[in-house]
């Protein structure tokens, strides 16, 4: 199948974003880099790079390649490292739509766990090919059929669950088993 998105490597668009960085030194506005590394006291360094980043365009941008890169070293999108290490932590349990939507939309975007569960439950229920689901995930083709017969058997079990709870009043739910759950 062709998709217009692979016309150009997909990873491509995802490293522009330095380009517009506020924190880009160039000759006509130069910048001490070694003001993203300060020591936890040096709040004048520290006051430096968040003002920067604050009136950086890429922000988030910037904050979410840290966080996907496990790059815990310095200052990124505003946040300093002490700052930044319980979003690093917890970031496996991430659930952001905006990036999950971006991914269906053919972004190269690095996704948590729960992100891509999202994506392919998405893709199920909008009827998105396996194959289709294989490139943007970037996994291979066997891997987002199996992704889809799990989604397929969650949501049946979850419809079987329903069913039971709307007939509990009437009689005994049938177990499991009975209904068979392999995909
Ligand atoms: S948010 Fe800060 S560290 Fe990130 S690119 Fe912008 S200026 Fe640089």
């Amino acid at each position: 199948m062709h998709h217009p998105e692979s016309a150009e490597p997909r990873t491509l668009g995802d490293h522009v974003w330095h380009d517009h960085a506020a924190c880009r030194s160039t000759p006509a506005k130069p910048v001490d880099s070694t003001i993203f590394f300060p020591e936890p006291e040096e709040m004048d360094r520290i006051r430096a790079a968040k003002t920067l980043c604050a009136r950086c365009p890429v922000r988030r941008t910037c904050l979410d390649a840290a966080l996907e890169a496990g790059d815990r070293d310095g200052i990124r999108g505003g946040m300093t490292e002490e700052e930044r290490e319980p979003l690093h932590s917890k970031l496996h349990r991430r659930l952001d739509y905006a990036r999950v939507n971006a991914v269906l939309a053919g972004r190269d975007i690095h996704l948590t766990d729960a992100e891509r569960r999202a994506v392919t439950r998405a893709a199920y229920q909008a009827g998105v090919p396996a194959e289709r689901l294989a490139w943007l995930l970037k996994i291979t083709e066997e891997h987002a059929e199996k992704l889809y017969r799990h989604v397929r058997r969650e949501f049946r079990n979850r419809a079987v669950e329903q069913q039971n709870a709307d007939t509990s009043w009437s009689a005994p739910a049938p177990g499991r088993d009975e209904l068979g759950t392999a995909a």
